[in-house]
């Protein structure tokens, strides 16, 4: 069942661990322009959805990736389908600078649009990202001296430059303060015009003033999907919220 345009459409994923279901028949679908939040209760199978989704654990049901097949691609190759994500902790390589680490994630981007890169414009399209995410001034500094928020740019930086369509972040604003959460959710929302993102999040606030759907877990299964008005009217949501 393919839907037309869906970037991302997953079907009946289930992830199990022994014998208990973490995830357990997970239906999503993400179109170019979704900037949706997966929210839910602590356990609630957010991150085992997203690890299903880039491949560090098994899962069993269908992922398609522009109607690609995902589920049984390597980890690294699901990059190259422009796959992306990020961990709570940014992971860049500190002792580079800022431009080289997006040089390297240019690099390690999908196959042939880097081979193209190579020959035109891979300067250009790390030039583009530094833009994007607001570290031109910064394009000469080393990672490891940035700011927690300027890391996690970095590293939403080091997707861009990969190509990666389906952006999966987790909780990208975790110790962030005011101005650099606005400054990401801005972020977000221009990213998310011309690819799908992801947010793994706990901070309501940040996902009231920036989703534009919401997918909500609960006990490794979809208890609700809508807008943020749709999902903060629904009482299944409010319940499993104030049941923690
Ligand atoms: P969330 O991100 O919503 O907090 P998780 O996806 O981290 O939830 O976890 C979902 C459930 O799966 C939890 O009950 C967690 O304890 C369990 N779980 C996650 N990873 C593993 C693992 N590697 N082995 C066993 N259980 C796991």
């Amino acid at each position: 069942v393919q839907s037309d345009g869906a970037y991302l459409q997953v079907r009946d994923l289930t992830v199990t661990f022994d014998e208990f279901r973490a995830v357990d028949g997970v239906d999503l679908t993400l179109y170019q322009g979704d900037l949706r939040f997966l929210i839910g209760p602590n356990g609630a199978g957010k991150t085992t959805v997203v690890d299903a989704i880039t491949g560090l654990v098994p899962a069993t049901g269908s992922i398609d990736k522009s109607g690609q097949p995902v589920l049984g691609v390597k980890t690294h190759k699901r990059a190259r389908m422009g796959i992306g994500r990020t961990f709570q902790t940014a992971s860049v390589f500190e002792d580079l600078t800022v431009e080289q680490n997006l040089d390297i994630a240019a690099g390690a981007g999908r196959g042939l649009l880097t081979l193209l890169r190579r020959r035109k414009g891979r300067e250009a399209a790390v030039a583009e990202a530094l833009e994007t995410i607001g570290l031109e001034d910064l394009a000469q500094t080393r990672a490891g001296v940035l700011a927690h928020g300027q890391k996690q740019w970095l590293e939403i930086g080091m997707l861009l430059v990969q190509d990666a369509e389906v952006m999966l972040l987790d909780e990208p604003v975790a110790g962030m303060g005011a101005e650099e959460r606005q400054a990401t959710g801005e972020l977000l929302q221009r990213i998310a015009k011309d690819r799908t993102v992801v947010v793994v999040e706990h901070d309501m606030e940040f996902m009231r003033a920036f989703a534009t759907t919401v997918t909500v877990l609960a006990a490794g299964k979809v208890l609700a999907e809508g807008t943020v008005a749709e999902i903060q009217a629904d009482p299944r949501v409010q319940e499993v919220y104030l049941g923690t």
